[in-house]
């Protein structure tokens, strides 16, 4: 097999395609040096959310997994005035961290954090009003209850993602297992007999390696 620069692949469309944005890059800086793990999504990831965000008119946005708030930022900026994104995250510094950044990237004022389990926070939302779009990106283990929460909570029409479901190709390995492989593949299992959505996995290749995303209308 050929080696492909799936890294460079990255940088060379990005360099038609996205401009050089000082406030996303400070908030990838400011995480790191707080501590925070480097797992946001990709720059042509977080584009790529936010045009779909844009495609399908999104005034309410619900996030799982917020860390330093930097698919946050790409999500809360496709928002029209009025409009709102609430991110469920565990952790208070990730919380706290993401806050500092959202200030600063000036969409803090449309973005609410909740700090908590996201599976105990998310069932607290209430059904009404519905949101547009739900992008799930938290622990693994735990997607089939925060992707069933969605349900509840995303209008039909609107649209759900689940990110890094692919996971360079070990979630279709029948040797491997752990959490997340496992709670990617329970999702997988429950999709079959599911009327509430359509959907469909994409794979990724780009500098954060070999994954995909879950693509899911509900209906
Ligand atoms: N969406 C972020 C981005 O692209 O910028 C990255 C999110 S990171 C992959 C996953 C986040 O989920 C971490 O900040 C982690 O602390 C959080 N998390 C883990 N377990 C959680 C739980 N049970 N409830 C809420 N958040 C959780």
């Amino acid at each position: 097999t050929s080696f492909v620069d799936w890294d460079r692949s990255d940088k060379y469309h990005n360099s038609y395609l996205l401009q050089k944005d000082n406030t996303l890059e400070a908030n990838i800086k400011n995480s790191i040096a707080k501590g925070l793990p480097d797992i946001a999504v990709s720059a042509a990831q977080g584009q790529f959310l936010n045009l779909l965000a844009k495609t399908i008119g999104a005034k309410r946005i619900l996030e799982v997994g917020t860390l330093g708030g930097y698919s946050t930022t790409w999500l809360a900026r496709s928002l029209p005035e009025g409009g709102e994104l609430v991110t469920f995250e565990l952790k208070e510094l990730h919380a706290q961290v993401a806050a500092e950044n959202l200030t600063k990237s000036g969409v803090a004022s449309q973005v609410k954090i909740v700090l908590g389990p996201a599976s105990e926070s998310l069932a607290k939302v209430p059904s009404e009003p519905k949101s547009d779009l739900a992008f799930i990106d938290a622990d693994k283990a735990s997607i089939l209850q925060y992707f069933t929460e969605a349900k509840r909570l995303v209008r039909p029409g609107g649209v759900i993602i689940v990110d890094n479901v692919v996971r360079n190709g070990r979630v279709a390995d029948p040797s491997y297992s752990d959490g997340s492989v496992d709670g990617v593949r329970k999702l997988l299992a429950a999709l079959p007999g599911d009327n509430g959505v359509e959907a469909i996995t994409m794979g990724t290749v780009g500098e954060k390696g070999y994954d995909g995303f879950l693509y899911a209308i509900r209906k």
